[in-house]
């Protein structure tokens, strides 16, 4: 459904997403919405869902007045996303807190509010949402309840079964027109603390209008509920490939770093660092991975601090990126092309060193070697090259 084809001059669409809630129905002190999975924060999550929509041209959250702080650093960097509203104690007064910021200027035609604590919202549920409000004025998501539904006494002894054909689980965004919803919550009783906003409209008067929700679009509530998402993100992890290919020329001396190993030799390396090929080609292998520049853009040769600098440290700086990505290191394949010197008796060496360095299991690294048959740059012993692929594990990223 596109919006776009709505028959109208182009809608204003805002969203709000109730984020003042303190979930003391989780453990931990963190509010819930506060919490990660899979290396972001639930409330980071929602927000770009609406944030990235194409049709959504205001997204306002509501938070604690208290969580400042935390706002500030889960939400940084969003495009799209207004100021944060200060909530009230209910989740009532803070959905009007909401309105009423949006309406102090240019008020949206229709606007959805959401719930922090669903960050796996669509953005065919947004669709739809748009659309049934357009339609409807009030408009709820819900799905089928599959299970059967009966009502239970005090003892739990089960009474008449319901119908569960006429039931529905309610879920967000529910989305409404602008102007309705205000004027619902403005006269709505702010003592009744009424639990959704289907309800307060309900209570104005209005028809509200189930449409189809999203199955997999739960509310993390219990533990159980941040496992089972985590385990969602994980299996969302994507597997990435970098490539990396460095060479130094030899030049006078009587050894040469490899892996982090120094190997005795009748020729130095010629290099503003230590000229470690394989730790270089490594880095740029990580770096490959993370679509994130090369080893020049990063350790610029012409900076005089990386000069005679242990490469080992340059592989730490591109482990410190994808750790800050949330990613993990699963296995580097290095190949090392020179006529001499052998590179044999110290390929166990060097195996140890590179999986030290970079903090993989021994039987995740591995050391290839090999000469260019006398033919080219090494087959002359001018130099020696390195080549590396480096698997990278990647939580989802924000496309850019
Ligand atoms: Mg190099």
């Amino acid at each position: 459904m596109q919006v776009s084809s709505l028959p109208t001059k182009p809608l204003r669409i805002a969203a709000i997403i109730v984020a003042a809630g303190r979930g003391s129905r989780v453990g931990g002190h963190l509010p819930k919405q506060y919490r990660e999975i899979g290396g972001e924060t639930v409330l980071r999550r929602t927000a770009r869902a609406f944030c990235s929509h194409s049709a959504i041209s205001e997204t306002r959250i509501v938070i604690h007045p208290d969580d400042h702080d935390l706002y500030d650093k889960a939400c940084t960097g969003i495009a799209n996303l207004g100021p944060a509203v200060h909530g009230g104690a209910t989740r009532q007064s803070s959905v009007h807190a909401g309105l009423e910021a949006l309406a102090r200027h240019e008020p949206p035609d229709i606007v959805l509010i959401h719930d922090a604590a669903r960050p796996f919202v669509s953005s065919d549920l947004i669709d739809r949402a748009i659309f049934a409000a357009w339609q409807h004025g009030a408009a709820i998501p819900g799905i089928p309840l599959v299970d059967s539904i009966a009502r239970v006494d005090h003892a739990m002894v089960m009474e008449q079964p319901v119908d569960r054909n006429v039931l529905r689980a309610a879920q967000t965004p529910q989305s409404f027109r602008f102007d309705l919803i205000l004027s619902a919550h403005r006269r709505a009783d702010p003592d009744a603390a009424m639990t959704d906003d289907a309800a307060v409209a309900r209570a104005a008067g209005h028809a509200v209008v189930f449409f189809t929700g999203q199955i997999d679009n739960m509310k993390l509530t219990t533990e159980a509920d941040y496992e089972q998402a985590e385990r969602r993100y994980q299996s969302l992890y994507e597997t990435r490939i970098g490539q990396g290919y460095d060479v130094h020329a030899f030049a006078p001396g009587d050894h040469i770093w490899l892996g982090g190993v120094k190997i005795p030799h009748d020729h130095g390396i010629l290099a503003h660092s230590d000229g470690d090929v394989a730790l270089h080609a490594v880095t740029d292998a990580i770096l490959g991975a993370l679509a994130d520049g090369d080893i020049g853009t990063h350790f610029p040769p012409s900076d005089m601090q990386w000069k005679g600098a242990s490469s080992d440290r340059f592989v730490a700086h591109a482990l410190e990126l994808m750790h800050q990505r949330g990613g993990r290191l699963v296995h580097l394949d290095l190949t090392i092309v020179c006529e001499a010197p052998k590179i044999g008796p110290h390929r166990e060496a060097i195996r140890q060193r590179i999986a030290e360095i970079a903090g993989l299991a021994l039987n995740r690294v591995s050391i290839k070697a090999t000469t260019s048959e006398k033919m080219g740059f090494t087959g002359r012993r001018e130099g020696i090259a390195a080549l590396a692929l480096a698997t990278l594990s990647l939580p989802p990223m924000e496309e850019s």
